[in-house]
């Protein structure tokens, strides 16, 4: 819609009037809208907040476990034992990493094969999402989700 400032020498004084009026409120309206908008970036190469951080940090991993072999090497199996004890303790998000190094002593990383790997990590995963009261994820799904896509065909 166009929004030309009314012209008061153009028009008869009503229809000015109204015009006016109709200017006012659409301004109104705009500033209203500004005001209600979430203050969110006006970038999308800023740096990660904890939420960012963590949703890319978990494709990530259960990607990694998703095309983990099914039947590991002794050293695969330390390596990616040894990957998450190391990634527990440089993760950014200080309440986060302590959180998974302590589920990491109550429950280690199982490197058995593809299929152990998974399993654990979708427990792990779930494990937070129920201190953070989001829905657990259904673990049988865990394939589908990270390395062959719904068995609906939605993602081919
Ligand atoms: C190791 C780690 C520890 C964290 N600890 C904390 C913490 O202590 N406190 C905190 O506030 N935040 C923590 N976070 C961040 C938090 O888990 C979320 O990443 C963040 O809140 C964003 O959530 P999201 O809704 O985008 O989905 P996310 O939880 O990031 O999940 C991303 C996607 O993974 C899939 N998914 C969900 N659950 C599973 C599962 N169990 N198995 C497989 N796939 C799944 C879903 O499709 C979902 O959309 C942690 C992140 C990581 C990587």
């Amino acid at each position: 819609m166009s929004q030309e400032k009314p012209c008061r020498a153009c028009t008869d004084f009503r229809t000015w009037a109204r015009r006016q009026k109709e200017t006012y409120d659409t301004e109104q309206k705009t500033q209203k809208k500004k005001e209600e908008t979430p203050v969110t970036s006006a970038r999308d190469d800023c740096p990660l907040d904890k939420d960012e951080l963590g949703s890319k940090t978990w494709a990530f991993l259960h990607t990694m476990a998703a095309y983990y072999p099914d039947r590991p090497t002794a050293k695969q199996k330390t390596d990616m034992k040894n990957f998450f004890y190391i990634f527990s303790n440089f993760y950014p998000c200080t309440i986060c990493a302590e959180d998974m190094q302590e589920q990491l002593k109550h429950s280690p990383p199982e490197t058995g094969s593809q299929e152990t790997l998974s399993q654990w990590l979708c427990r792990i995963h779930n494990k937070v999402n129920k201190k953070l009261g989001k829905p657990e994820f259904d673990c049988k799904l865990v394939n589908q989700r990270w390395r062959d896509g719904w068995l609906d065909g939605s993602c081919d």
